[in-house]
């Protein structure tokens, strides 16, 4: 089977199939030409041809026991989800350094991008590469009102690694539904006031520097995140 005239990597498809993680998207750059994922993809590894979006669920218990803020001299179970994270993003980083270890046993070249520690221009809040949008690429799921991922199965509560590949695999898809609907609870409920209507066309409207200066001075708010109805049962 080949690919605008690569042959597809079957062996490498069926080991990322088989990978311990929750879930897996691949888009294809030949899909999303002139975009910026193509851009952004390019500019960190020329040879890209796929791009490999990895998931895992955050915990539901643990994530329903995150509070606002922190009382003085009262322990915080918000750092639950500190280990949490731990946890997800070190299964996270090593999928994505499997997958470019897998590419490269082929003679492919790859790059692997981590859970955590994507680089950022900090200026701008900016990771030099959106795994949110490139897991929107992939089918995983469509972006939220509060600008999170939000997947059919675990709704917002997902963690995102990438791995570019020079592997020509098959995308996966999925139905891009809107999951907010009229549903405002992470805007109405922003302690930072860092979120609002988006304009007409747009998934959301958020004040990077408001949410992350928030985030700073309170030691972590994962609000928007906890309340997010989508993918709750009930
Ligand atoms: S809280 Fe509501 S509006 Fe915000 S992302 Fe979740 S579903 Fe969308
Ligand atoms: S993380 Fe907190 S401050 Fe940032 S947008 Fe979500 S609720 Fe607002």
């Amino acid at each position: 089977m080949t690919t605008e005239g690569k042959t597809l990597s079957t062996g490498l498809q069926d080991f990322i199939s088989k990978l311990d993680v929750d879930a897996v998207g691949i888009a294809i750059l030949a899909d999303w030409k002139e975009t910026r994922l193509e851009e952004t993809a390019l500019k960190l590894l020329p040879q890209t041809r796929s791009v490999v979006v990895l998931a895992m669920e955050i915990s539901r218990e643990i994530l329903d026991l995150a509070s606002p803020g922190k009382e003085r001299g009262v322990a915080s179970l918000s750092d639950l989800l500190d280990s949490d994270a731990d946890f997800l993003y070190g299964r996270l980083t090593k999928a994505s350094y499997d997958v470019a270890k897998a590419s490269r046993k082929l003679g492919l070249r790859a790059l692997p991008l981590p859970a955590r520690g994507c680089p950022q221009d900090t200026r701008f809040l900016e990771a030099v590469f959106s795994y949110k949008h490139a897991a929107q690429a992939a089918g995983l799921g469509s972006i939220g009102r509060h600008s999170l991922l939000i997947t059919p199965e675990f709704g917002s509560r997902v963690r995102l690694s990438c791995c570019l590949t020079e592997a020509v695999l098959e995308p996966t898809q999925g139905n891009a539904v809107d999951e907010c609907g009229s549903c405002r609870m992470c805007i109405d409920n922003c302690p930072a006031g860092a979120l609002a209507e988006p304009k007409a066309g747009q998934p959301y409207a958020i004040d990077k520097f408001a949410c992350s200066a928030f985030r700073t001075a309170s030691d972590a708010c994962v609000e928007c995140l906890r309340l997010c109805p989508a993918g709750r049962p009930g």
